[in-house]
């Protein structure tokens, strides 16, 4: 359950997506946000939707 006492923003250059093909061993990529909104769900070159993985997020220099 989202709540926002427990999450705060964050800009959209500081997140990294990570997807990979169900199919192919090799095939994955790392998308931001705005990448995301303009074109949905990454296909592989095999023609299969790559599988979300995980979010990673960049807290270098968050305060300057
Ligand atoms: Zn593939």
């Amino acid at each position: 359950m989202y709540s926002l006492t427990k999450y705060f923003e964050i800009a959209d250059h500081r997140v990294a997506m990570f997807w990979q093909c169900p199919h192919c061993e090799d095939s994955n990529a790392w998308y931001g946000p705005d990448w995301y909104q303009d074109n949905g769900t990454p296909a592989c070159e095999c023609g299969a939707d790559l599988d979300y993985i995980k979010t990673e997020i960049c807290l270098i220099g968050l305060d300057t």
